[in-house]
């Protein structure tokens, strides 16, 4: 019997692995409580900030301008719309 590794569907956590094959989608019991709470946005604010940064970084190593530019661009956007508050009003545009 092979290994199923158990990841957080929401957050990408590692919640350990159980009899089985293949990968299973789950929650972690921190995005739960974030998720009943109502405070997923945040998180989702900081999952997003990251991405761009680590892309922006790999990117800009590669010296891929084009990309660069394109990742400056979803920075901005997501500054301004945190700023703005528009974040919440965009969700499922
Ligand atoms: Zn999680």
């Amino acid at each position: 019997m092979g290994k199923l590794k158990r990841v957080c569907a929401w957050c990408g956590a590692d919640m350990g692995e159980r009899e089985g094959e293949g990968e299973e989608g789950s929650i972690c019991p921190e995005c739960e409580a974030k998720v009943r709470a109502g405070t997923w946005e945040a998180h989702t604010y900081v999952s997003k900030l990251a991405r761009i940064l680590r892309e922006i970084l790999a990117a800009g190593s590669a010296r891929n301008w084009e990309k660069l530019i394109e990742l400056a661009k979803e920075l901005e956007e997501l500054a301004r719309a945190e700023r703005d508050g528009r974040f919440f009003e965009n969700k499922g545009q």
